[in-house]
């Protein structure tokens, strides 16, 4: 059943900016990469899926509020991780989501859909990373270890502390 409307909405979290922003407060430690501009991070545990990462600029903004500079550098970055990505192999397409309903400092998802399964294809990914059977632990970690090597292969610092890349 159709649920009423709630209104006004609840805030999202970080909604009255940094200092209550919980991505604000993680350290780099906390990412699989990270630059001057953004940050780039994984998962806790593993899906079916061969990666999910998600970029954020590293300052408090969202996608309406974004700065012209870190827009301009939004495409090429998203450009770098999608390449990252299908460095690791067998990734017949990555897909570039941008949600913004949990938390109001930007995240845009990159999610790796197997190469060959078309069955997967399209806007309900997301749902198979739910269904499928998870990766191993150390798949998981190696495949995040190798997308944080890419990306830090083209600049920026791989905290390698992080051994996650899913969601
Ligand atoms: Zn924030």
């Amino acid at each position: 059943m159709l649920q009423s409307p709630v209104l006004p909405e609840p805030p999202r979290h970080g909604e009255d900016g940094p200092e209550s922003c919980g991505q604000c407060a993680r350290p780099d430690s906390d990412f699989l990469w990270t630059d001057e501009h953004w940050r780039l991070s994984g998962a806790d545990a593993p899906s079916g899926l061969p990666a999910t990462v998600l970029l954020q600029p590293r300052a408090h903004h969202d996608l309406l509020d974004l700065p012209a500079e870190l827009s301009t550098r939004l495409g090429p970055m998203l450009q770098r991780v999608e390449r990252a990505v299908l460095s690791l192999g067998g990734i017949g397409r990555v897909h570039v989501n941008r949600w913004g309903d949990g938390g109001a400092h930007l995240h845009l998802w990159l999610i790796a859909r197997p190469e060959g399964l078309t069955q997967l294809r399209g806007f309900t990914l997301p749902l198979w990373m739910d269904v499928l059977p998870p990766l191993p632990a150390g798949v998981w970690a190696e495949r995040a270890r190798r997308i944080a090597a890419a990306m830090a292969a083209g600049g920026g610092t791989a905290p390698a502390r992080r051994a996650t890349c899913g969601r």
